[in-house]
């Protein structure tokens, strides 16, 4: 199975849809499995629809803070 730091690396392909089927197929079999992951997942696809709406330079500071957080807690 894909580390965790691999599926949450494509996690935005895969909200994008531009993985390949074999590389959807591992991300979903990791979070078929991975709480933690999932939590990442329910935060990447609430940043995407924040991204959607707002503009890129004008990010509420309590997004950025988790994004920060979350991209320190995926460092080994
Ligand atoms: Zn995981």
């Amino acid at each position: 199975m894909i580390s965790c730091t691999q599926a949450v690396n494509q996690l935005w392909e895969y909200l994008d849809g531009t993985v390949d089927d074999a590389e959807r197929g591992l991300i979903d079999e990791h979070l078929a499995h991975c709480r933690r992951c999932c939590g990442e997942l329910e935060f990447a696809r609430e940043l995407r629809r924040t991204l959607t709406d707002a503009a890129h330079d004008d990010l509420p500071d309590h997004v950025l803070h988790r994004l920060y957080r979350t991209l320190e807690e995926l460092e080994p």
